[in-house]
């Protein structure tokens, strides 16, 4: 007999799960198309030459302050709400270094269940499935807004506002900053405002979780057009910012979260509350990633290598997205393909049905997850015309 043995076997998570079944896949064709990690166009995992400058000199292998080294902070504030920004000149942002995304958006969703009226949080329908697992072991009520048109493959606008509208004062809403996971899919400026004066006249609490900054648009001040101007319209919001992508940081599990507050006062009693949150769960962050981070955005030059890089991420996947529609058009599909390119960021919402996402496994060796979405960043030149051909066989 053991302790555990009442401990059942539990299913492995949809999207980590399918990078075992890839790994164990031995046919030499085949394309994971299933993690959203970003790949140069060889394949290969991918380093940027602004990160391997920036990790070298060590200082020292201290303990950092629960809440990250202050320079990072400052250096994470900056990106997201800009330079410029009146309420980090107003110090009435309280800001946290997180373990990556995940972290963050675990650490503000724990804290929003301790500290806000209201337990409902409002997530859009679909979302990147670990939102789910995070609020709801923080102990938040999902409730879902409509997000996605199937039919038209296209944002279902009029529905993120019925929906919203009908939420109940003090709700939390989760929006996407850009490069919405899995539909790539962002509202415009116009209905960004329109969603913001919602948000805001519902007396709505936003919270935004941005992983891709600078992913989307090439363009790191455009990409974060809604989280500031949010920041202008609202009293309170909280970011979960991950510098996992736009760092291909991945591994070093290095990123942020932030919380809005009416003023520095506030913003002090707030973080003294996250920090108390954060001793009992990891004590302190790890300081490889924050160093990296603030490194790269304390010196100008490597700060403007590293915006090259990241804009030549983002052109790949907008080319290698151009690329797998025209080989899908020149092997004869009828299909219309063109929402893949009018899509942004890492990932691609194919329209695919399950029982043809299992086809391209069994039959071609290409993964992704069951709703159809395909991370592009998997694809390159060697690989899209396969890819192509697989999409267009099963789609016939
Ligand atoms: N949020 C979204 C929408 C994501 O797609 C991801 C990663 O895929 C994350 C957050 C968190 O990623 P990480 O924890 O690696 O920063």
């Amino acid at each position: 007999t053991s302790f555990f043995s009442s401990v059942k076997m539990g299913p492995a998570d949809p999207i980590l799960g399918l990078g075992l079944a890839f790994n164990a896949d031995t046919d030499p064709k085949k394309v994971n198309l299933g993690v959203g990690v970003y790949r140069g166009d060889d394949g290969k995992p991918f380093v940027l030459e602004s990160v391997k400058k920036a990790g070298g000199a060590y200082p020292h292998m201290e303990y950092a302050p629960i809440s990250g080294p202050p320079g990072f902070v400052g250096k994470a504030q900056g990106l997201a709400f800009g330079e410029n920004s009146t309420a980090i000149k107003q110090k009435r942002i309280a800001s946290t270094q997180s373990l990556s995304g995940t972290g963050g958006l675990r650490v503000v969703s724990d804290f929003l269940a301790r500290f806000l009226p209201s337990k409902k949080i409002y997530v859009p329908n679909p979302s990147w499935g670990n939102h789910l697992n995070i609020f709801k072991d923080s102990g938040l009520d999902v409730q879902r807004y409509s997000y996605f048109d199937a039919s038209k493959n296209a944002l279902n606008f009029e529905g993120i506002l019925k929906d919203l509208n009908a939420a109940p004062k003090d709700s939390i809403v989760l929006l996407h900053a850009c490069a919405h996971n899995p539909t790539g899919i962002d509202p415009t400026k116009e209905q960004w405002a329109e969603i913001i004066n919602l948000v805001s006249t519902k007396q709505l609490f936003p919270f935004v979780d941005m992983a891709y900054q600078g992913f989307a648009s090439g363009d790191l001040d455009r990409d974060a057009y809604a989280l500031r101007s949010l920041t202008e319209t609202v009293p309170n919001l909280a970011l979960a910012q991950s510098f996992a992508k736009n760092f291909g940081l991945y591994g070093q599990r290095i990123g942020a979260a932030h919380f809005v507050c009416k003023d520095a006062e506030e913003a002090d009693r707030v973080l003294s509350q996250v920090k108390i949150l954060i001793r009992p769960m990891y004590s302190n962050p790890p300081i490889h990633g924050a160093h990296i981070v603030d490194t790269i955005l304390s010196n100008p030059d490597l700060t403007k290598l590293w915006k090259s890089e990241l804009k030549d991420m983002a052109d790949r996947m907008n080319n290698i997205r151009g690329r797998l529609v025209q080989e899908l058009a020149a092997l004869g599909s009828t299909r219309d393909w063109s929402h893949i390119t009018k899509q942004i960021g890492m990932m691609a919402f194919t329209g695919m049905s399950k029982a043809q996402v299992d086809r391209l496994k069994a039959e071609f060796h290409v993964y992704m997850t069951d709703d159809g979405r395909a991370a592009i960043s998997g694809l390159n030149s060697q690989n899209v015309q396969y890819v192509a051909k697989a999409f267009h066989e099963v789609t016939k």
